[in-house]
Parts: C-alpha cells; sequence; structure tokens
C-alpha cells in the first residue's frame, strides 16, 4: 500500500479515542497499513508528542477489541504519532502542519499522499477545506483525500451548499463521506451474499418477498448529545443517511463481477425509484414518536423532556417508522418498513425479509400453525444470519413447526467498522461510502418529512422507554396485514 499522512483533525475528541485509534491499531497489528504510515493529529490544545502518544495509548487500551498485550508492537505502532496545535479557524496553524507534514515527508522520503480525516463538528467542515487549500496542503504530487464524519448538511439545501464548497477543494472521487453503517460487516456481506448465492439471487424480488422490514433500535437516550440530537432528532440522525443507505444495499441488484462504480450506480438507481412522498402523505407514511418515562433492563429512565438541557416543550421525534415503496421491476408493490429509535426495549440492527406464502391455500393441513419464511440478517450488535423454515411438529402430526437454520459470528473476530471503512479509503476504494448524489438523493426524499415535523403537520406519538415504540409503529403495518417481527 501506498505510503501515507494521516492528517486528523479532532485527534483529542471521542470519536478518535473511541474509534479512529482502535481501528488504526487494530489495522495494524493486521498489516493492513501501510509500511510507512504517519498520523499527525491535530487539536487546539498544546500537547507534547509524548503525551498526545500516552493518550493514544490510552485509548487503545480501553477501546481496542483486542487486547493491547505486546508493547514493542504498540511503541511501533505509536512511533508514527506527531501532534500539532491546530485551531480550525488560524491559517498560520496550517502553514506550520504543511511545514511539518513536508519535513517528515522528505525525512522518511514519503511520497506525499494525504489523507484529511474530519472527525470534528460539521460547522467546521469548509472553513477546513478551505484552509486546506490556502494553505497548499491540499496541493501535493501525491493523493489527497478526505475522510468526513456526519452529519453531511442538515436538510437538502445545507446538504448541496456543503457539497459545493468542499468540491472547491477536492473532487468527489476524493471524498469519502463515512456512514458508519456501511462500515460494518454484515453490511458489507449484503452484497456479497447475494451475488454469489444463486438461491438467494433467484429469490430477490416481488416474485417471493412479501416486505421488509429494516430496524435499527437504540436502547441509550440522548446521552452527553442533548444540544445535537434536539435538533436533529430520529430522521436526521439515523433515518436520512444509514437507514436509507440499509435500504440501497439490500435493494441493489449487480451485475457479476460488479466494481464499486457499479455498486453506486445501482444504489443511485434504487434511490431514484423510490416513490417520493409528498407532504400531505406524510402522515400515512411516517409515523413521528417520543418516548415518555419508563424502564430500559429494570432499571427506570426519564421520558425525553425531563432530560437534561432538553426543553418541556420540544417536539422532537426520538423514533420514527416509515413505509416506503420502491417502484422498479424487482421492487413493484413490496413494501420497506423502516424503523429506528431510542429507548427501546434492545439494541439490535437487523433486516428482515418476509416471504411470501402462496401455496399457503392449497395446503390441507392445520395453517394455522404455519409461519412465513424468513430471512434475517443480524448486523449488530451481533452479527449473523438466519433462515426460518417449516418443519412438521412430530408431536402433533398435521402441525407445523418453524425452525431457525443459523450463522453467528464470534464477536472478536468481526473488525470494527472503523477498520473497514479507514483500510478501504487507504486504498482508495469508495465503495462503502456515500456517494453525493446517494446523500442528495436521501435529503431529497427525507426532506417532506422534514417540512411536515418542522410544521407539526403530523402527531407526535409518545411511547414508553423499553417499549418497541408507538403503537402506531405496529399500526403501519397491520394495514398491510403485516407485524414487525421479533419484537417480544
Ligand atoms: P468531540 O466534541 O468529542 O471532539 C471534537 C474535536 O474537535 C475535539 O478534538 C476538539 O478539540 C476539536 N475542535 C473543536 N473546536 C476546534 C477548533 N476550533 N479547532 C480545532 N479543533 C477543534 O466530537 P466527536 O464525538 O469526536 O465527534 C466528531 C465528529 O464526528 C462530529 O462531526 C460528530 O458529529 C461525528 N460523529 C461522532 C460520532 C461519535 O460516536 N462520537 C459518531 C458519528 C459521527
Amino acid at each position: 500500500m501506498e505510503a501515507t499522512t494521516f492528517v486528523l483533525f479532532g485527534a483529542t475528541g471521542d470519536l478518535a479515542k473511541r474509534k479512529i485509534y482502535p481501528a488504526l491499531y487494530n489495522l495494524f497489528i493486521d498489516q493492513k497499513l501501510p509500511q510507512s504510515f504517519s498520523v499527525f493529529g491535530l487539536g487546539r490544545r498544546e500537547v507534547s508528542d509524548e503525551a498526545f502518544r500516552a493518550s493514544v495509548e490510552h485509548s487503545l487500551r480501553t477501546f481496542s477489541r483486542r487486547e493491547v498485550s505486546d508493547q514493542e508492537q504498540l511503541n511501533s505502532f505509536l512511533s508514527g504519532f506527531r501532534y500539532s496545535v491546530l485551531d480550525v479557524g488560524h491559517k498560520e496553524d496550517y502553514k506550520k502542519l504543511l511545514g511539518m507534514i513536508e519535513q517528515r515527508e522528505k525525512e522518511l522520503d514519503l511520497a506525499p499522499n494525504r489523507m484529511f480525516y474530519l472527525s470534528v463538528g460539521p460547522e467546521f467542515f469548509e472553513t477546513i477545506a478551505t484552509n486546506i487549500k490556502e494553505s497548499g496542503l491540499g496541493a501535493t504530487s501525491g493523493w489527497k483525500r478526505l475522510m468526513i464524519e456526519k452529519p453531511f448538511g442538515h436538510d437538502l439545501q445545507s446538504a448541496r451548499d456543503l457539497n459545493e464548497h468542499l468540491s472547491k477543494t477536492f473532487e468527489e472521487n476524493e471524498v469519502f463521506r463515512i456512514d458508519h453503517y456501511l462500515g460494518k460487516p454484515m453490511v458489507q456481506k449484503l452484497e456479497v451474499l447475494q451475488q454469489s448465492n444463486p438461491v438467494l439471487q433467484a429469490l430477490w424480488s416481488n416474485r417471493y418477498i412479501a416486505n421488509v422490514q429494516i430496524t435499527a433500535n437504540e436502547t441509550v437516550g440522548v446521552e452527553e448529545r442533548a444540544g445535537y440530537y434536539d435538533k436533529v432528532g430520529a430522521v436526521r440522525d439515523m433515518f436520512q443517511n444509514h437507514m436509507l443507505q440499509l435500504l440501497m444495499m439490500l435493494a441493489i441488484h449487480l451485475p457479476k463481477n460488479s466494481t464499486s462504480k457499479d455498486v453506486r450506480f445501482k444504489k443511485k438507481m434504487v434511490m431514484e425509484s423510490l416513490e417520493p412522498l409528498e407532504k400531505e402523505h406524510v402522515q400515512s407514511h411516517v409515523v413521528r414518536g417520543q418516548y415518555d418515562a419508563g424502564s430500559i433492563q429494570g432499571k427506570p429512565v426519564v421520558g425525553y423532556t425531563s432530560e437534561p438541557s432538553i426543553p418541556q416543550s420540544s417536539m422532537n421525534d426520538t423514533f420514527i417508522a416509515a413505509r416506503l415503496q420502491i417502484d422498479d421491476v424487482f421492487w413493484r408493490d413490496v413494501p420497506f418498513y423502516i424503523r429506528t429509535g431510542k429507548r427501546l426495549k434492545e439494541k439490535s440492527t437487523r433486516i428482515v425479509i418476509e416471504f411470501k406464502e402462496p401455496l399457503k391455500q392449497q395446503t390441507k393441513v392445520n395453517d394455522d400453525t404455519r409461519v412465513p419464511n424468513l430471512l434475517v440478517f443480524e448486523i449488530s450488535p451481533n452479527e449473523g444470519i438466519s433462515l426460518q423454515l417449516n418443519t412438521r411438529d412430530p408431536q402433533h402430526k398435521g402441525e407445523f413447526k418453524p425452525i431457525q437454520i443459523d450463522f453467528h459470528s464470534i464477536r472478536s473476530d468481526v473488525p470494527e467498522a472503523y477498520e473497514n471503512l479507514i483500510h478501504d479509503a487507504l486504498h482508495g476504494d469508495p465503495t462503502f461510502f456515500a456517494h453525493w448524489d446517494e446523500v442528495e438523493l436521501s435529503w431529497k426524499w427525507v426532506q417532506p418529512i422534514l417540512n411536515a415535523f418542522q410544521e407539526n403537520a403530523v402527531p407526535l406519538h409518545h411511547y414508553s422507554a423499553g417499549s418497541y415504540g408507538p403503537a402506531e409503529s405496529d399500526a403501519l403495518l397491520a394495514r398491510d396485514g403485516y407485524h414487525w417481527w421479533f419484537d417480544s
């Protein structure tokens, strides 16, 4: 892999500590980092290189999925880390950084390939991009790339503005927009599973599939992010990005030996085929919810509006469920149900594919005991695939008994999403990053929902913390004769 300088804005932040350093360390152990790899951590505070390395080490010991046991290996990893003071608004700090990077590139005879990782608040994205350009940091004879965290915009217009701004410094093929759900190993497997298994390929359409259910439930509340979350809600925080990405990854039909270009083209096609939602139809297709007090795993928790820093009058959505339709030859008439929220009963992200039962009317045996075939992709916290089939119950002849064929990965063997993403970006592989077209189409689809929520044109349904969301979310499926699977 080509020599790289990894320039990390927000090096003292929470994301860097919990995700980025552990990901780099595990890539290092797996020998998946370039031989010549240099990290420049940036932050506002004055910190020595030694203190910076000590804080990186602490984060590895706290958050790495693999135990840090080999001190020599650790020292070798940390030796590539440097720290530089940089306030995003101070142009002279960028000049100083450029000098340090050039010096190191020269010392080690490194190719001047530069990865800029923005692990800072979105209010800084534009300023940083401008300063990378104006300081000369971006003018390198090697490659330059930008990894950028969510949120990419607050609505359609702000996303367009941000993209236009970034494009003054970085070409589209240099921008790696992180949606960490795309880094999750099971999400990355969806493409392969469908492509390399004729059994699944044959079933992947409205001929056999009755509906698709995509769920991302969290048990946590707003935690320390109250100020941010109250402005974004579940629709912006989860739905517009992660949930629509899961929908795209599930719904694409790929040619054999497909390239990253094919994947992105097909994902775009899915988004273009999503039936648009007019504002007046938001109420019948979308459920907006907010949690009340309740209990999570036996512990009492307060309602959303009693959380610190949340106004009593807040109408923010902590839950959203929606019914979507993809109007193409594969998916016409197959409802896709999506739901996500906070303070729900269990933490789990999964996709359930419910198959049709065309033979149901024809069988003579007691049909009440028969269940639909289900194919389930468990995405997190555990990773697995299961298939539910009907067999005969040997105890009660004439009745069916569902069985599950199950596969589950061992957790410590599964790479973290950030490992996959950083690895791919270092290789210049954009397959599992959000292309601008996808981001724009997602905001476009979601915009009527944002407008309807903003104008309070749809009711806000309350649900108890520790439940599966408001009753209206169940009603959304019941109208079509379905129910959410695995709510128990
Ligand atoms: P954080 O507040 O913990 O860290 C922010 C970093 O930005 C700190 O290192 C801080 O020193 C730096 N910073 C702030 N102002 C600065 C300035 N003027 N000049 C230079 N540096 C400055 O935030 P975080 O949780 O690490 O999140 C970083 C980004 O990642 C955010 O955009 C967030 O939305 C996104 N994100 C975070 C998570 C997460 O799990 N924490 C998940 C997804 C996305």
